[in-house]
């Protein structure tokens, strides 16, 4: 590692404090999706503090922002997410379920830890661009709204992320790896339907059932099922089935349709089949609807020469060390969920030779934390989930890593990954996916090959073109 390299992670470690405080205080803010309030106003004072120029707002979402340092190309994004969940209050560092308010929010995904190290990868870097005056430009952007709202897509629709020449993320997780592979793209729309309520023994010629609406319409959905390509999915939730009375005609309905498939283009269309399904429902049963665009993101279009880099610089970087205390502890969590012997990585799912190698690294250390680093793995995978990193990577030359935050097979989205947020081992995953991703962008920063290359491949897997899922008039929201 260069001079100049080792001075940026050493600038990184000298901000271990301010980090791990603003991992902490957004773990406690713990804000649901486009309601990142004090978590945006957090970042961005630090930001500025630290001589970035900041803009918050960002393309008219109130709690995005973007914080550049340094001029002129190449231009590298790193970005940062801060919203939590609902229902995921949690005391952190603790071994049992334990509420700090009773149905509260808590940080059941990590993100406080996400922006945290995406921040440390920025500062890092300019402490680079600081020192060697190299050209160059590092922007940290806060993304709102991964969990409900997709901020990322609706950035990718104002075309943010086209000035790019990369982009860098991270994501908590159970294991050290760079990620690769595509996800699902996926679409949210509210269907809201209107009747007339009547009595439903003694008028009912006079009801129209927005409730029968609802239902002719999943039913309608049912049939296309069979009608769609194997990887496509949908999926759907009554949020209102109209009140509690069945003698009364039920004059309003709402259900939530979310649309999957592993193509955006396949998605957009898979939609519109079921707008058209929805008119069809409203027709039976004389009743009218209301269309809302929640939100929608695309599939995720890997990037094999960032990932090459992301993954020479975590090897040269080691993984995060923990002391006996946090391995005890991380045993400790890995018994309060099933699955804690599972294998890490996604190459374990379509490799069986990468699959034996995983399983003799994890037998070797025999602890619940994943204390290495995956080999690098770049065969075909697929992840049903979905993310709006992947409209971003329609955009530019995308790539994540994971980092080891939480004990091997700990399940997303629980009140163990929230424990563990708030602990040691959390904060040791953020400052060290600052510095590999901080490593990373300085390459790219001094390599003009590989910026050409990734840019080259990125060409070649997007030829097909971005069909964006969000319509041009749409709003970031989330459900009613
Ligand atoms: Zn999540
Ligand atoms: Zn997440």
């Amino acid at each position: 590692m260069t001079n100049e390299k080792l001075a940026a992670m050493a600038a990184i470690e000298e901000k271990t404090d301010l980090i791990t405080r603003t991992a902490d205080f957004i773990w406690e803010y713990a804000e649901l999706s486009l309601q990142e309030e004090r978590s945006a106003t957090l970042y961005c004072e630090i930001l500025k503090n630290e001589g970035f120029t900041v803009e918050r707002g960002i393309c008219n979402i109130p709690t995005a922002f973007s914080a550049s340092f340094g001029a002129g190309r190449p231009v590298i994004g790193i970005l940062a997410e801060y919203d939590a969940l609902s229902g995921l209050s949690q005391k952190g560092g603790s071994l049992k379920r334990e509420e700090i308010v009773p149905g509260g929010c808590g940080h059941g995904c990590g993100h406080n830890l996400l922006g945290a190290g995406a921040m440390a990868a920025a500062l890092g870097v300019k402490a680079y661009l600081e020192k060697t005056k190299h050209p160059g430009t590092v922007v940290l952007y806060g993304c709102p709204g991964e969990e409900g709202g997709a901020a990322k897509a609706f950035m990718a629709r104002d075309q943010l992320w086209l000035g790019l020449d990369a982009a860098l993320t991270w994501h908590p997780e159970d294991r050290n790896e760079v990620a690769t592979g595509s996800s699902n793209s996926c679409i949210q729309v509210q269907y809201h339907f209107t009747g007339v309520a009547s009595h439903a023994a003694g008028s009912p010629e006079r009801g129209r059932s927005a409730l029968d609406a609802v239902e002719l319409m999943n039913i309608g959905v049912q049939f296309l099922r069979e009608h769609m390509s194997d990887k496509a999915r949908v999926h759907y939730a009554i949020t209102d089935a109209g009140g509690r009375s069945p003698n009364v005609v039920q004059p309003r309905a709402t259900v939530l349709y979310m649309v999957r498939s592993n193509h955006v283009c396949e998605a957009v269309e898979l939609q519109k089949r079921v707008d058209r399904i929805a008119q069809g429902a409203a027709l039976m049963t004389d009743t009218t609807f209301e269309r809302k665009f929640i939100d929608g993101l695309a599939d995720t279009v890997t990037n094999h020469t960032l990932e090459k880099l992301l993954h020479e610089n975590f090897a040269e970087l080691g993984v995060p060390v923990h002391t006996e205390e946090e391995l005890d502890f991380a045993d400790g969590l890995s018994g309060t969920y099933e699955g804690a012997d599972s294998l890490p990585g996604i190459g374990c799912d379509y490799d069986s030779e990468y699959a034996a190698s995983v399983k003799t690294l994890r037998s070797e250390k025999g602890r619940a934390m994943n204390d290495f680093l995956l080999p690098l793995y770049q065969g075909e995978a697929f992840k049903p989930g979905s993310t709006d990193v992947g409209d971003v990577s329609w955009e530019c030359p995308t790539a994540q890593i994971h980092v080891a935050s939480w004990p091997n097979g700990c399940p997303g989205h629980s009140w163990q990954n929230v424990s563990c947020d708030r602990t040691s081992i959390g904060h040791k995953a953020a400052i060290h996916a600052g510095k590999v991703l901080c490593a990373a962008a300085i390459d790219l920063m001094n390599r003009p090959a590989t910026l050409e290359a990734a840019r080259a491949e990125f060409l070649e897997r997007t030829a097909q073109g971005y069909s964006c899922p969000i319509p041009e008039d749409a709003v970031p929201t989330v459900a009613d």
